[in-house]
């Protein structure tokens, strides 16, 4: 037996035990294996005249034995002669693919510069090899994960056109040994006698035909070499020629070779080579939805860093969008092998929702191919994959509104806290993607669209934030804007207030809540107006403060109330809204908004205060302060503090 070395033992060690996160991975790197020594052996093919070997020749076979604990993968790629399974897999972090892969590169470059110097820039161009081959190998470890569920690996394999194979065998500790061996046709069989059970580490699941094919659909479904496996089937037997009318139907199991992989990978293809049909099914089957999507989006970027990206925007939120245990994220493929299902650095926060694929043979990936080293890749890609998603809905938002409402329905929100938890930054971008319902039009407008339907003189964007649209359409405050002749944006969601409270402006518009006071509204005559009627009952307002003790900052005169008699309004950052959802919030009932009593000086209710204060009736004023005050809440759908009390008040009144 030939021992491994001290380095490599200890490598190997390492290498089992701790690089890989994720125990299957194994079949994945001998599929790889697979693939690239029969992408060797086709390269070698299109120089070497004596193989003889047509593309169909070229498949992968998967296949177990459950009383034995093995299984094998076996491939009909170049093989390995002694020499060749000595440096290969004796010597760990020996990757003979790695260095195929370079002396490739090197002599396409010779030929292409070749084909440059000669001005032939079809034969640069032509150069048969360049798709062929997709060499998946670079760090020499892959072979070895096979250790970390089997307590045996064999590898016997017959190089193209030699007669004598060879075995390599090693329990993954001490060493390995290679004897002479016979073997059929040319190729490797790799196989692995699985460790027992132990504990938690059930192995058994390799040895099913569900779990071996649904780790090939996972990792390996896009190589592009047929995986077959024998699988059981059920049909129907003949129905006998003398069969009574009381015949059933027979049933036998027999056996089939079935490709399990789908090989060409849908994102590599033009969009306008896929169908839609096509589009829908890979989708659905990929990303478990039974959905069609509302939107695809394919790009093809080639350069320095070439890839593939395949987009998908749901056309419903799935069901977990908002728990916490929602991951977002993108497939990130490497050479059309599954690197890592949810690669969460693609996407940002606020198209969560967004599923799809990345494909790249130029990343570099770190030795466990779970990671990549460079995140700067990484991040390239991400800034385009975000512009595209910008694109495309803003796309949908022009040339198909209705498409785009039911986007809005299911995905609005998650743009809106985008904005919000991004500080605003944002906010030209996405906040070109918000929608609002009118309540001058009676629908969902942009902010575009308010803008541009503002008439002349109104200086701000005017939103109100509460339950509904019919409860906001009723406020007094969205009733004196309107009157105004000015729109306001009815909001009825959570995230609104603060979404727009972080942008404070759009296009250089003030949003401002109609609940908040200084809105800008009223003339400069309709203000002095206020200011001085509030001044001329300093009296009366100051009765009133006192009356509403530390529930209100102020009261004063409203410049811009027609019917209601009074209403509040929120000094300061936080509005009334904000404050009701904090409220709702754990450990938040400390924020507080400032609350304004403003008074419509028109209305008959306020003469009634004024006599009552002229006349010295303190206990009128001050219940009626109580009641105005009150009724205002329940109008901003705010708590009254004490009901009871108000329900004596209005009783009170009435006798
Ligand atoms: P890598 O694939 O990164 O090169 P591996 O540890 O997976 O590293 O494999 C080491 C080397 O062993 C490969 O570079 C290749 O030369 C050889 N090898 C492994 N599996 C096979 C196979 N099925 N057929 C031929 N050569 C193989
Ligand atoms: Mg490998």
């Amino acid at each position: 037996m030939q021992t491994f070395k001290t380095e490599s033992k200890k490598l190997l060690d390492l290498m089992i035990n701790s690089i890989y996160t994720n125990k299957e991975i194994f079949l994945r790197e001998l599929i790889s294996n697979a693939s690239d020594a029969e992408d060797k052996l086709y390269f070698k093919s299109l120089t070497d005249k004596s193989i003889e070997l047509s593309r169909n020749d070229l498949t992968i076979g998967i296949s177990f034995d459950k009383d034995a604990r093995t299984v094998t993968v076996s491939d009909h790629g170049i093989g390995m002669d002694r020499d060749a399974l000595e440096k290969n897999l004796g010597t760990i972090a020996h990757s003979d693919s790695q260095e195929f892969k370079a002396a490739q590169a090197a002599a396409e470059k010779a030929q292409t510069d070749q084909a440059a110097s000669e001005g032939d820039k079809a034969a640069a161009e032509g150069t048969a090899t360049k798709d062929a081959v997709d060499i998946i190998g670079q760090f020499g470890v892959g072979f070895y994960s096979a250790f970390m569920v089997a307590k045996e690996v064999r590898v016997v394999t017959k190089p193209y056109g030699s007669k004598e194979a060879w075995e390599w065998t090693s329990d993954g500790v001490e060493g390995y040994t290679i004897e002479p061996a016979e073997k059929e046709g040319f190729g490797t069989d790799v196989i692995l006698t699985l460790k027992d059970n132990e504990g938690d580490e059930n192995y058994d699941t390799y040895l099913t035909e569900y779990g071996l094919k649904d780790l090939v659909k996972r990792y390996s479904n896009y190589v592009h070499y047929p995986i077959q496996m024998m699988v059981t089937k059920s049909r129907q037997k003949p129905k006998p020629e003398d069969a009574g009318d009381d015949y059933k139907p027979e049933y036998e199991q027999y056996e089939e070779l079935e490709t399990v992989n789908s090989m060409t990978p849908i994102w590599k293809r033009r969009k306008s080579e896929v169908s839609q049909e096509e589009y829908n099914e890979f989708y659905k089957s990929q990303f478990h939805d039974y959905t069609d999507p509302a939107r695809v989006i394919s790009v093809h970027a080639e350069g320095a860093l070439s890839y593939d990206v395949l987009l998908f925007i749901p056309s419903r939120a799935p069901f977990d969008l908002w728990s916490k245990d929602y991951k977002k994220g993108l497939e990130l493929y490497s050479s059309n092998v599954l690197i890592m299902e949810k690669c969460e650095d693609l996407l940002p926060d606020y198209f969560n929702f967004v599923r799809g694929v990345v494909d790249s043979q130029d990343l570099s990936l770190n030795i466990s191919r779970e990671t990549l080293q460079q995140n700067g890749q990484l991040r390239a890609i991400a800034r385009h994959v975000e512009k595209k998603i910008q694109q495309e809905l803003e796309k949908m938002l022009k040339n198909d509104r209705e498409d785009y409402e039911k986007f809005w329905d299911n995905f609005g929100r998650t743009i809106k806290y985008g904005i919000y938890t991004s500080y605003g930054m944002n906010k030209d971008t996405l906040g070109k993607l918000l929608l609002f319902y009118s309540a001058k039009e009676q629908k969902m407008v942009t902010l575009a669209e308010y803008i541009e339907a503002m008439p002349e003189g109104q200086k701000a964007i005017y939103y109100a934030a509460g339950e509904s649209t019919e409860k906001l359409g009723k406020m007094p405050m969205v009733k004196a804007v309107l009157g105004k002749g000015y729109d306001v944006l009815l909001c009825t969601q959570d995230v609104d207030d603060f979404c727009f409270q972080t942008m404070q402006n759009y296009e250089e518009k003030d949003l401002k809540n109609v609940a908040n006071g200084d809105l800008d509204l009223e003339s400069e005559s309709d203000k002095t107006a206020a200011e001085e009627a509030t001044k001329e009952n300093e009296g009366l307002f100051t009765a009133m403060k006192d009356a509403l003790g530390d529930k209100v900052k102020r009261v004063a005169v409203s410049s811009v109330l027609t019917d209601a008699p009074a209403c509040l309004t929120a000094d300061g950052p936080i509005s009334l809204e904000m404050e009701k959802i904090m409220a709702g919030m754990p450990d938040s009932d400390q924020v507080k908004s400032e609350r304004v009593l403003e008074i419509n000086a028109k209305h008959p209710v306020f003469e009634v205060l004024k006599s009552a204060q002229a006349a010295g009736d303190a206990e009128k004023v001050k219940d009626y302060t109580d009641l105005l005050y009150n009724q205002a809440l329940l109008v901003e759908g705010l708590p009254i503090d004490d009901p009871v009390a108000f329900a004596q008040e209005v009783c009170k009144l009435m006798k």
